[in-house]
């Protein structure tokens, strides 16, 4: 390419963020922490396809949602002209495939994913156009212990990433008949105060009234306040529900505060509905929401079939993670190779192999376009990786058949390098990582990821 041409940098999409190297262990952390306690109330993954006919979320979503309306990405397929979406959320292609491979048919499931999901919103703090749910859905299970499950799974997630500050809102929104009832009631009031509501509010007023209640205009705070309460609306079935939701959630000891104003303002969403919120993250507060949607399968064309989901929303929640304190970034190996010369070089690839096999991580020192490097930059070089040891070799360990191991942890001057045999190093350098002492849990048959403990 000539100089006075010089090529234009593509850079990442508006709202679509890079995860780097220094995030990417929180990442995992979150990832792992999540996943084993989802094994442990017995929930599997699926994974579904990240693109499904539009159809399938406007169904799904309903039409008159923020998502619907306004933030799909949809595209027509140009190779056969099918319409079709990024996926906004992951319910909809959960329910979908569990009724394509008719997961329910030998009974209730617990489902978990995680994956990007993608809305055309106005990119902000917490809030992206390629963002990362982690999910559940519960299918075929009816009553309220369900729902104090998910909860509480939640909760045990917390608890175990550390974050205090997310607490639990808790509302009822009954059966469609007991929103029909109060509906009429609600646009009645929300007409007698036409004009405190702002632009937003008035075209919701005969469309989706109940999501009024969920307006952030402080304008209009008092009058949402005032308006008749959907719990008012309850009749026996769905109360008694609500309160075996409470009654477990208070025997296990997890506080919560009953929101009425909480909805879901759409209409396949029944009974439980549930938000963590913070206040440690500006506007973008909720950090999970869930509820049970039991019409929607029916709806889908399959058997009724009661389900129950949340969706929690990883950005989020990794912030938490980075406020809540240092999570110190995990070395990137335990062994680092030094090596100088080119034999010595050949043996150092042998030997990390061989660390390899007995279940260690090992970097291999590779030389920059200046060349290799001295032995002073390489040791330099092993420090920072974080490794437990370097393994040294150079013309003198060649000629010697041994290599040189030096512990890299410890106080300066107490760093220990011995001289041991070739074929010996593995063995010591196991030896070593077994003996480190009462404060270290090693698996000491598997030495693998010992870095982490
Ligand atoms: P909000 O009121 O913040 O727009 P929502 O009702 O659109 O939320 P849900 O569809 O219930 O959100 O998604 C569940 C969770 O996913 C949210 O509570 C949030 O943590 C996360 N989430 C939703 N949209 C985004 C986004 N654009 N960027 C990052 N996280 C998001
Ligand atoms: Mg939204």
């Amino acid at each position: 390419m000539s100089e006075n041409k010089k090529a234009e940098k593509i850079v990442a999409i508006k709202g679509m963020n890079d995860i780097l190297p220094a995030d990417a262990h929180l990442w995992e952390l979150f990832e792992n922490t999540a996943q084993s306690i989802m094994q442990s109330y017995g929930f599997q993954q699926i994974r579904t396809p990240i693109v499904e006919e539009t159809r399938l979320f406007a169904r799904a979503i309903g039409a008159v949602t923020d998502i619907v309306e306004k933030e799909m990405y949809s595209f027509t397929d140009s190779m056969n002209g099918d319409q079709l979406t990024l996926r906004p959320e992951n319910t909809a292609g959960v329910v979908r495939a569990v009724l394509e491979h008719n997961l329910v048919y030998e009974g209730p499931k617990r489902l978990w994913y995680k994956g990007q999901m993608f809305r055309h919103e106005k990119p902000q703090r917490g809030r992206y156009r390629q963002f990362h749910q982690f999910g559940a859905e519960a299918v075929g299970f009816t009553g309220p212990d369900i729902d104090a499950e998910l909860i509480m799974l939640c909760r045990r997630l917390w608890d175990d990433l550390g974050l205090q500050n997310i607490r639990l809102e808790l509302n009822s929104i009954g059966d469609a008949e007991e929103r029909a009832r109060h509906r009429v009631d609600l646009i009645a009031y929300l007409e007698q105060h036409e004009e405190i509501l702002d632009a937003e509010a008035k075209r919701r007023l005969h469309s989706n009234p109940l999501r009024i209640l969920d307006t952030k205009n402080p304008a209009m705070q008092d009058m949402v306040n005032q308006a008749p309460k959907l719990l008012d609306y309850l009749g026996a079935e769905s109360l008694a529900h609500f309160e075996g939701v409470q009654k477990i959630l208070k025997a296990n000891n997890i506080p919560f505060v009953i929101n009425t104003r909480l909805v879901r303002g759409i209409d396949y969403y029944n009974r439980t509905v549930f938000e963590w919120v913070t206040d440690e993250l500006g506007a973008q507060g909720t950090v999970c929401a869930g509820g049970r949607y039991d019409p929607l399968i029916e709806m889908f064309g399959g058997k009724p079939t009661p389900a129950v989901g949340f969706a929690m929303g990883i950005e989020r929640l990794i912030e938490l993670m980075k406020a809540a304190g240092d999570i110190a970034e995990p070395s990137q190996c335990d062994v680092y190779m030094v090596h100088q010369g080119e034999e010595a070089q050949m043996q150092s690839f042998v030997l990390a192999e061989r660390l390899r096999d007995a279940g260690l991580d090992v970097v291999l020192h590779c030389a920059a376009a200046t060349g290799p490097g001295s032995f002073k930059s390489q040791m330099k070089k092993a420090d920072a990786s974080g490794a437990a040891f370097a393994v040294i070799m150079g013309e003198d360990e060649v000629a010697n058949k041994t290599a040189s191991v030096k512990a890299l942890r410890g106080e300066e001057g107490e760093q220990q390098q011995a001289t041991v045999p070739f074929d010996g190093v593995v063995d010591h350098i196991v030896d070593q990582i077994a003996g480190c002492g009462d404060d270290c849990d090693h698996d000491h048959d598997h030495v693998h990821h010992h870095r982490f403990h």
